[in-house]
């Protein structure tokens, strides 16, 4: 049995890592430098969030690679070292979390949109997404999560791309942050008959607005597909400007108490955070979850 299968079978809710963005900031950052050029340039910052996901109890470590996509990394001028940025990452995730924990090659979005309603063609997403699934795969990663989703058609393209050239499991989630629906229209009822009929291995819902409404999102994936393994990995609510920072409202226990109801009512499978969430709300979540 593979590693990931080992470990969905043998547990009954497995807990993700919470934010990267956020803490990457918290740690320096400097705004509107892509968080994937650390993985290059400040790897020991970029690991010391691994290290302090896995010691709070995940068993889900992403890497940092969010932006990875050479059609996103072009914006940082990254796009000629795609395949190294996300090379790195994986081996450095797998290298942390050993046999403690999954190392789970990260992809989100492009940031374009694609034809006909933006300019980037399909084949040209796909061709991205392969690109940097062929390099997590080669960094060592046990899956690949497709993430923060808003157009079914990107997401189709990134399962496409990766199929291309691995046979990983592949994880989707979409983002439901505008009135119940995605950025681009997607209800959860759609995304979740498209993306299980698709074979992958879990669906779901993350980033968002509030725990409530990813919490509203996967009630309806779930009673949409019954079977379906499912995903959760909200923000930490919503952020507020407090001079200099952004701070989330919702604190580890709100969230610890929520993730409960994700999995009690909702049958959630992998429960994790999004923005604002740190190495304390997934302790907070890792306590209540193990010992359900
Ligand atoms: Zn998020």
């Amino acid at each position: 049995m593979s590693k990931f299968a080992t470990f969905m079978n043998t547990r009954p809710v497995l807990v993700a890592d919470g934010a990267m963005g956020t803490m990457l900031h918290k740690a320096g950052l400097p705004a509107g430098i892509a968080p994937e050029r650390w993985n290059l340039e400040n790897p020991d910052a970029v690991s010391a969030i691994y290290k302090a996901y896995l010691d709070a109890g995940a068993d889900m470590i992403l890497t940092n690679t969010f932006g990875g996509t050479p059609v996103r990394l072009e914006r940082d001028n990254l796009h000629e070292q795609a395949h190294t940025v996300n090379l790195v990452a994986a081996q450095m995730v797998c290298e942390i979390v050993g046999d403690r924990a999954l190392a789970i090659g990260d992809i989100g979005p492009t940031g374009q949109i694609l034809e006909p309603l933006g300019t980037l063609p399909y084949a040209a997403a796909v061709s991205a997404f392969a690109t940097q699934a062929a390099a997590l795969a080669e960094g060592g990663v046990d899956a690949i999560l497709i993430e923060t989703m808003s157009d079914l058609g990107e997401a189709i393209a990134a399962i496409e791309g990766t199929r291309q050239v691995t046979r990983l499991p592949i994880l989707v989630t979409m983002s439901f942050d505008t009135k119940g629906r995605t950025m681009m229209g997607v209800k959860p009822e759609k995304a979740a008959q498209t993306l299980w009929d698709m074979g992958v291995a879990v669906i779901g819902a993350n980033c968002g607005r509030t725990l409530s409404e990813t919490f509203e999102a996967i009630v309806k994936m779930r009673a949409t597909v019954p079977e379906a393994v499912l995903m959760a990995k909200p923000n930490a609510g919503l952020p507020h400007a407090t001079g200099h920072d952004l701070v989330y409202d919702v604190t580890p226990e709100m969230m610890a108490e929520y993730a409960q109801r994700f999995v009690a009512e909702a049958g959630v499978k992998i429960f994790g955070g999004c923005c604002g969430s740190t190495p304390e709300h997934i302790r907070a979540v890792a306590a209540v979850l193990k010992n359900l």
